[in-house]
């Protein structure tokens, strides 16, 4: 039950988080050791202060529902700063797609001169938008294997998902055009 914390880039577990008596780095500080994330997360949800946690989970739950909407409410919140994330990520990808620009430069690193289009458009969105400059500032030079949607790797796959859907729809198109009309 990892829940990834947008505004510092860390995972937490938010079952123990709400009811776990001891401190880790899941209910404190947050885990951000990326390398080791999966054999660790599957150690600490066998532990038994994490089952603890969520058997006093499972029991409050049922209780008036006060638990839950709490985690709805979380879990929303979180998918709607990750959907801006992508809006202007796809906007940008978009603008170099339509002109023919490269995407990268020498440098994939936030702060230089030479870090390309993609990285270079979204930091000058960033200077007039304070909500990807955060984002930018909290997450952009996290190493690979961290969820910020910021690596190149994130930006051929949006790449590819649009032209995907572009000659999909050009196919469709040529399609319709093709089919004669059933009488
Ligand atoms: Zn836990």
């Amino acid at each position: 039950m990892a829940s990834f914390s947008p505004s510092d880039g860390h995972v937490y577990c938010f079952v123990c988080k709400l009811f776990s008596k001891t401190r880790s780095q899941f209910t404190h500080g947050g885990y951000c050791d990326w390398k080791n994330a999966a054999a660790r997360l599957v150690e600490h949800e066998t532990s038994k202060n994490h089952l603890n946690a969520t058997t006093h989970f499972a029991v409050r739950s049922k209780e008036k529902g006060c638990v839950d909407q709490e985690l709805v409410q979380q879990a929303e919140s979180e998918a709607i700063y990750w959907q801006e994330i992508l809006k202007r990520l796809i906007s940008v990808i978009v603008f170099i797609s339509e002109r023919g620009l490269a995407f990268r430069g020498e440098k994939q690193v936030f702060g230089s001169p030479r870090n390309g289009n993609y990285l270079g458009i979204l930091e000058l969105i960033a200077e007039y938008d304070d909500f990807l400059d955060k984002h930018i500032k909290n997450n952009g030079s996290c190493g690979s294997g961290n969820t910020n949607y910021l690596s190149s790797t994130i930006c051929e796959e949006i790449v590819q998902l649009i032209k995907k859907k572009f000659l999909m729809k050009l196919s469709l198109e040529s399609s319709s055009k093709n089919t004669i009309p059933y009488r």
